[in-house]
């Protein structure tokens, strides 16, 4: 039987020769992404038809480890960051986030409590109090001079199912049933809302309806809510959506609120991805009435240059959410427990270890400033427009929704079998990639534009695309 190496580890030297390599590798990625299909061509199965079955048992060398990542990952990867992704919603990226998530790899840091990461701690709720202003968000969001606080996470839709874990946890301890809980969103809202409360046990989850520009339609949420009292129920949570998933339509949050306040419920606001244009202030109209909400939701990790996971969770008042999730047990009670200074984040959220995040997102605040992400994030608003202008002055199509941001949703005039044929081809392309979607059974092509590498050459080109292909249905 062979001895194991006594010393396994990357030497430092080798570290540091990988560890270029790989950023030279990631370098020409980015660099030559363009060059490649936004899609790749494999069948379910085939990634893993080149792996083993099992584990090495020996050691293998890190030139076939990397020789790999051109080997077997590249032929299987979506290229989100093509700068012809113009699918779902944009997942940023910034050589500089790299950086900084790359460090947090080698931290390996556990930021549960300040006691146990007082830099991580301390960065993160740092960075989360410039952004407060940065998206011009109520100060009293800050933790510094408020009684709210943020807290980063992995996904927009963990912030959503803590905000109705919350709320359930207060309307219980006033000695309410959970059966009798109903949570509200619109029809329109991200599946995340249902998921969240389905799994925080609301028992009565409404869908309401929205109004032509699929915001939901405050009349009829008062009529549900009535319909729900009459019935005995208790309308707890509810969303409203500063921007939807379909068609980035934007719920009007003032009058929510209102009625929110009325019943006494919690009123969360998910602007997964339009939050981040926010630090542009003339798309602060957009949220009108936001500091009326008890919590927010927004993901750096879509339009902010960062790299997923990075979700940020602001409450209004954070002694409702350290109420609902503190526990302590002997073995993390420490000599900063309960001051108030020493943020314990484990408190904040479900899991109790947690990475330092706020790192990349540190990194790409200071390496770009303010002023550079507000004019990636109006460019691509700009370029939407102008693709927008050309979809309207074509006699062939038709604008399905109003466009809010730098998303553009069309439809052929033919119908739903044009739109669909329209969008197959453009995907088929290798150039570009749009999402086909569906709103009461009406097709439509969305066009979202917010990739770190798209250049408006990459959407003229789409529209070169879009042009050509129609003329052929
Ligand atoms: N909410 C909205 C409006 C979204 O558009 C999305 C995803 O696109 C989500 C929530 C879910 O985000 P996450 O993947 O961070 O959970």
């Amino acid at each position: 039987m062979s001895t194991p190496d006594p010393n396994p580890h990357l030497s430092k030297s080798e570290f540091q020769q990988y560890g270029y390599a790989l950023v030279d590798w990631l370098a020409d990625y980015f660099e030559n992404i363009g060059d490649r299909d936004v899609l790749p061509d494999v069948e379910p199965g085939d990634i893993r038809a080149m792996l083993p079955a099992n584990a090495p048992e020996k050691p293998e060398s890190m030139e076939a480890i990397i020789s790999d990542l051109d080997e077997v990952v590249m032929p299987g990867m979506a290229h989100w960051q093509h700068p012809g992704w113009y699918a779902f919603f944009p997942s940023g990226v910034s050589p500089v986030s790299v950086l900084g998530e790359f460090v947090s790899a080698g931290l390996a840091t556990q930021g549960m409590m300040w006691s146990t990461a007082p830099s991580a701690t301390e960065i993160e709720n740092t960075v989360l109090d410039w952004l407060v202003d940065l998206l011009g968000l109520p100060s009293s969001w800050r933790v510094d001079t408020g009684p709210g606080g943020g807290v980063l996470q992995m996904s927009a839709s963990d912030s959503t199912h803590l905000s109705l874990a919350i709320a359930r946890h207060h309307a219980t301890l006033n000695g309410l049933e959970t059966d009798s809980l109903v949570a509200y969103g619109s029809s329109q809202a991200h599946s995340s809302i249902e998921k969240g409360a389905r799994i925080a046990g609301y028992k009565h989850i409404r869908s309401v309806p929205v109004d032509d520009s699929f915001a939901m339609d405050a009349n009829a949420l008062r009529d549900l809510i009535e319909e729900d009292l009459d019935s005995g129920l208790t309308p707890t949570w509810i969303c409203s959506a500063v921007g939807t998933t379909s068609t980035t339509a934007m719920d009007p949050i003032r009058e929510v609120a209102s009625v929110a306040k009325k019943h006494g419920m919690w009123h969360h606001a998910d602007a997964a991805y339009a939050g981040s244009a926010m630090i542009c202030p003339e798309f602060r109209n957009l949220q009108d009435g936001v500091e009326l909400v008890d919590s927010y939701t927004f993901n750096p990790h879509k339009w902010l240059l960062t790299n997923f996971d990075c979700s940020v969770f602001w409450v209004s008042d954070r002694s409702r959410l350290i109420d609902a999730l503190s526990i302590l047990p002997p073995y993390l009670k420490n000599e900063t427990s309960g001051n108030p200074s020493a943020i314990d984040y484990r408190d904040w959220h479900v899991p109790l270890g947690r990475r330092f995040r706020a790192l990349k997102l540190w990194f790409v605040l200071r390496s770009y400033g303010a002023e550079n992400l507000r004019s990636f994030i109006r460019s691509h608003v700009d370029w939407a427009v102008d693709l927008e202008k050309k979809i309207v002055d074509d006699g062939r199509f038709e604008i399905v929704a109003p466009r809010t941001l730098a998303l553009v949703c069309f439809r052929h005039l033919g119908g739903n079998e044009q739109t669909r044929e329209l969008a197959n081809s453009i995907n088929a392309s290798g150039s570009a990639y749009v999402t086909l979607s569906v709103i009461d059974e009406m097709a439509f092509i969305r066009v979202s534009i917010g990739s770190t590498w798209t250049q408006k050459h990459h959407v003229d080109s789409l529209w070169e695309l879009i042009d050509g292909h129609a003329d052929s249905l």
